[in-house]
């Protein structure tokens, strides 16, 4: 069990002392057509989109409260994760104050929104396995320490991380250590939304960016106690998920053959990708992969990088990541992509 974890003491003082916008919708939430919406100074005129979008998304997070086995209220939705890491940031950490922890190499959006709330970022490299170093980082945080990310599975690395280091972080971390999950839905560890009950100092984030084909819609989730969602609540933009979004996210999420078919065959395409790498004289090392991207070493990343953009293939060079030289990021992609991306690596 979490010890000593009090969410009031890790909140902002201002957040607390905020009085959140109370927009129309959140006065008044009728879904009778023959109610007449003079509230929000809309213009009446029907086109599908003239009216506020609902500032809960009660539709969406229903369909992923069914899908996840999560209670809605154990659910806050963002414009991407993005939003959501930031709201985060905002609601817990005080500026030139407070500080985070990373565990580098990961997703680099965890750096750059603890620089824009000028928050210290404290990097605690993962060992050579691209495994926390659960002793390590248990020594670096102090009483500013807020907020410790563990991406699981890793961008850029691919892999998850131990379930038994995971659970000794979020018992001994005296903040709030938060899981993003971006790439759980290619993984066969279980997500930690699960555990939720357990960990009251626990976020889990997902997104509809990567396995679900949705990362132009821009739709992050937040998985926390009812506790943490109602602080986050009170900071959200009143209408921080557009009406497209939600629809096209709510016709999605019903879909959930053509979604786990689309997963299937990335995973078998992965697996392919990967023999196909073996073959490559010029590959080293190809890392374990839990995610729709394979982390490759080869002889000369940025020379390698170079010849597939003349080609006409773009991928990402990790290179300058720490513990990555000479290390190549592939996405998987369909199968004519990878065909070409195979044969192109084989002639370079
Ligand atoms: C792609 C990715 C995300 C997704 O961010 P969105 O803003 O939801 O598109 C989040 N975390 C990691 C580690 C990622 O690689």
């Amino acid at each position: 069990m979490t010890t000593n974890f009090n969410l009031n003491n890790i909140t902002r003082p201002v957040i607390k002392a905020l009085k959140p916008y109370s927009s129309a919708r959140d006065e008044f939430q009728g879904n009778s057509d023959a109610m007449v919406f003079l509230d929000a100074n809309e213009n009446p005129y029907e086109n599908g989109v003239n009216r506020y979008p609902d500032p809960q998304q009660r539709n969406v997070k229903g369909l992923l409260s069914e899908i996840k086995g999560v209670s809605t209220k154990n659910i806050l939705l963002g414009n991407g994760s993005d939003e959501v890491l930031d709201l985060i940031f905002r609601a817990f950490c005080e500026p030139n104050q407070d500080n985070v922890i990373t565990l580098p190499p990961t997703y680099g959006m965890y750096s750059v929104l603890a620089n824009i709330n000028a928050i210290e970022i404290q990097e605690i490299q993962l060992d050579a396995h691209f495994q926390p170093k659960v002793d390590a980082i248990l020594e670096t945080v102090n009483e500013k320490s807020k907020l410790l990310f563990l991406c699981s599975p890793n961008n850029p690395t691919g892999n998850s991380f131990e379930a038994a280091s995971i659970s000794k972080l979020i018992d001994n971390f005296k903040g709030i250590v938060v899981i993003d999950e971006a790439y759980i839905d290619f993984s066969n560890e279980e997500s930690w939304v699960s555990r939720l009950a357990e960990f009251p100092n626990l976020i889990v984030t997902q997104t509809l960016s990567k396995a679900y084909g949705m990362a132009g819609i821009r739709l992050g989730i937040c998985y926390a106690s009812e506790a943490i969602i109602s602080v986050l609540n009170r900071l959200k933009p009143p209408y921080n998920v557009n009406e497209l979004t939600q629809q096209k996210a709510i016709v999605q999420l019903q879909n959930k053959e053509l979604t786990a078919q689309q997963i299937k065959s990335i995973l078998e395409e992965r697996s392919l990708l990967i023999e196909a790498l073996k073959k490559v004289d010029y590959v080293s090392e190809i890392y374990p992969s839990d995610a729709n991207f394979i982390l490759a070493k080869v002889d000369d990343a940025t020379k390698r990088y170079n010849q597939l953009i003349e080609k006409g293939i773009v991928i990402r060079n990790r290179t300058t990541q720490p513990g990555c030289e000479n290390t190549l990021r592939f996405t998987v992609g369909r199968p004519d992509e990878n065909k070409i991306l195979i044969e192109t690596l084989k002639s370079i």
